[in-house]
């Protein structure tokens, strides 16, 4: 139950006094301490990770923020779930909540909490039902195919997730859209130590029942397939969990309308791909003096072959040759064999991801077309550091700066330009922007991303001579082959990242061979054909792939410009210390994450600011029924028409600023208060 005496510190820091850097986080601690592990900043939640089970969740606390303003209840994550819900129903206007922070800090938990909520507060007809469950089970689903334990977090995110749920006019889910971004698929042929694959792996290899392996030709110790090995034999340690959360996985796969027999041919793509990972090469020499390879343990090539239904003759062709332009064969060596297998194995995986998103799409999608409006939750992943960075490193971190640029855009600079705009009276809070590392990277002509693309970069070695020629110079950016060799480092909003610089230009074009898409489309594996349509020998004109670095720029840029055009909420989440352990709060890492993330310029901004504006003509638009004076139809100015409404309300005067074009309101509890008028 919630208990208000036994708050700690400032709900919300925007009334801390003093407010300092030590007092802000001194305040976190405290309530951390006593597990009040949300904290508000005006309309921003912060959140730290608990790192253990809080009885802070149940159907009735999430019936007693139903309906209340955030302000009335202690800081909660229902609260914030709450508000962006009661926008959605009261105005009509789509929404978003954006959950960023650290990888581990409890981004994907909040935005399971948010889903929760929604589920328990609306309505129950058989349609709502359904579509709600599969809501939930396409979480369930994603976390066992997207995610992985890290160094990080035992439960990493291993992809970006935007999910739009659509809301009737009731207030009720009817629908939904899934956006993915950017799965790291290296990860299948690619472990640091201590890391595992994706979960499906484990769950499926603990959890499959004897019959299941033996159709899938599997057996059941991880130990047996190389792709799950890394070098420190990290054990799968939590076997009961795998078994037990393939139970789910199943359940969330029948939920969500997958026939048995596409059930069946997703566990054949893993088995394909588990198999396919033990694959050894040995080389051999040809008559003509050239080198070629052999598969040396041919049995797991033909139950490859046996899973995927195809002539082990054609697999084998193109794991150990490559056709050249004009159709010639040419052999491969034992070294290349191996990169083009784990090509394969990575292609596959993603694909099947790829393919398993779209069939949700397909199974959540909303049956009625009229009017609509959306709630979306973005969940993704955590700015990353590690001792080795790689591409995909940089793609997270590239999508971490932008979502930082967009929310400092507009909780802290569009903010401050449009009260000086406004002719309010204004003293500028300085934050940094990291406009300059987004241009870095993304700059057209020669950003870090953009130099990728450029036609004559055909090695990492061509990449990193045009990094040093345009990006050098650079603050944020810092080239240095004397002591760091084959690498560069980017100084992000969020720290210095050493990248190295092997395998970049590789994993960007991420191109499987036409031969390879061919051979795969013709097994008679019936999924096979959707995942690999470029196969089809009936197609023609198949346009060459985006580049990896290219496509997330252009899904993250279309997914930010949407929400240019929603109400914004924000779950800042914090990482309170890097052992994954409850009650530990390091000081300074948290310090460093309130720093990075610009947390107390937002305080300041919130302090000194308002919560909220409207045009004076929208403001008498909605709220015109409340004076009689301005009711039905005002006549004069709109302007005219605010004061005069103003006048008639029991509200102080100070409440509300006048600027060009809009009225500002101070506190949150001003605009429910003028709400609760409109509805009474
Ligand atoms: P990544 O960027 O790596 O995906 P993340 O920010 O999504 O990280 P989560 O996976 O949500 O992090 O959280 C990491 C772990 O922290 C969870 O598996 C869970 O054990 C714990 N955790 C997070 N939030 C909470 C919470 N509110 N209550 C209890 N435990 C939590
Ligand atoms: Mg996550």
């Amino acid at each position: 139950m919630l208990n208000l005496d036994q708050e700690v510190g400032a709900w919300d820091t925007v009334l801390l006094e003093p407010l300092t850097e030590d007092s802000f986080i001194t305040n976190l601690q405290q309530r951390f301490k006593r597990d009040h592990i949300y904290t508000y900043i005006g309309n921003v939640l912060v959140s730290v990770n608990p790192y253990k089970k809080l009885a802070l969740y149940s159907t009735n606390l999430v019936e007693t923020y139903v309906k209340r303003a955030p302000f009335q209840l202690p800081p909660h994550i229902y609260g914030l779930a709450e508000s962006a819900y009661r926008w959605l129903n009261d105005r009509g206007d789509n929404q978003c909540i954006i959950v960023t922070g650290e990888s581990g800090s409890g981004k994907t938990e909040a935005a399971r909490i948010v889903l929760q909520f929604l589920v328990l507060v609306s309505g129950n007809s058989p349609e709502v039902k359904k579509i709600k469950d599969r809501l939930v089970q396409a979480n369930t689903l994603l976390e066992a195919f997207g995610n992985a334990k890290t160094m990080r977090n035992d439960n990493a995110s291993r992809f970006g997730k935007f999910l739009d749920i659509e809301f009737d006019y009731k207030g009720d889910p009817i629908g939904g859209h899934l956006i993915n971004y950017f799965l790291e698929k290296s990860r299948i042929t690619h472990l640091s130590p201590s890391e595992r694959n994706f979960h499906i792996f484990y769950q499926l290899l603990s959890g499959a029942d004897i019959h299941l392996l033996k159709c899938l030709k599997l057996q059941r110790n991880a130990d047996n397939y190389s792709i799950l090995q890394n070098e420190s034999h990290c054990p799968s340690t939590t076997e009961e969990d795998d078994k037990k959360l393939f139970v789910y996985t199943k359940g969330a796969l029948e939920v969500l309308g997958f026939a048995p027999t596409d059930i069946i041919d997703i566990f054949r793509v893993l088995a394909v791909i588990l198999k396919l990972g033990n694959l050894q090469f040995v080389p051999c020499n040809n008559i003509d003096g050239t080198d070629g390879c052999s598969i040396s343990n041919d049995y797991e090539l033909f139950e490859i072959c046996e899973l995927l239904t195809t002539d082990h003759r054609w697999i084998q062709r193109i794991l150990t040759t490559r056709q050249i332009d004009d159709g010639v064969l040419t052999d491969l060596n034992a070294i290349e064999a191996c990169k083009i297998r784990d090509l394969l194995c990575n292609t596959l995986y993603s694909r099947l991801f790829t393919w398993l998103i779209n069939q949700i799409n397909d199974s959540i999608k909303a049956k009625s077309l009229g009017k609509r409006r959306v709630l979306g939750v973005l969940d993704l992943y955590g700015f990353e550091m590690f001792k080795q960075n790689s591409f995909e490193q940089l793609i997270i971190n590239y999508c971490n700066e932008k979502v930082h640029q967009f929310i400092t855009n507009i909780c802290l600079k569009d903010e401050q330009e449009e009260m000086v705009k406004e002719g309010l009276e204004w003293t500028k809070i300085e934050f940094f922007n990291n406009i300059v590392i987004c241009q870095l990277l993304e700059n057209e002509n020669h950003g870090v991303l953009s130099l990728l693309e450029e036609p004559h970069i055909h090695t990492d070695g061509d990449y990193l001579t045009r990094l040093e020629q345009c990006c050098s110079g650079h603050m944020h950016c810092l080239i240095d082959e004397v002591n760091s060799p084959n690498s560069f480092q980017i100084r992000h909003f969020a720290g210095p990242v050493t990248y190295k610089i092997q395998g970049f230009v590789e994993k960007n074009q991420d191109n499987l061979p036409k031969d390879h898409s061919r051979v795969m489309f013709r097994c008679d594996l019936k999924i096979m054909q959707e995942l690999f349509p470029e196969g089809n020998p009936k197609r023609c004109n198949v346009k060459k792939p985006m580049s990896k670095a290219s496509q997330i720029q252009v899904s993250l840029n279309a997914l930010l410009k949407s929400l240019n055009n929603r109400q914004n909420h924000y779950i800042r989440c914090i990482k309170p210390n890097e052992m994954k352990q409850p009650r530990i709060f390091e000081v300074g890492l948290v310090q460093h994450q309130i720093r990075y993330m610009c947390l107390l310029s937002t305080v300041q901004v919130w302090r000194s600011g308002y919560c909220h504006k409207m045009p004076f003509i929208l403001f008498l638009c909605r709220y015109k029924m409340i004076c009689p004076h301005t009711w039905p139809k005002w006549r004069g100015s709109a302007v005219e028409g605010v004061s005069v409404l103003l006048r008639s309300l029991p509200i102080p005067g100070a409440e509300f600023t006048f600027g060009r074009t809009k009225l500002f309101i101070r506190s949150p509890r001003t605009v429910f208060e003028l709400e609760d008028f409109r509805r009474t």
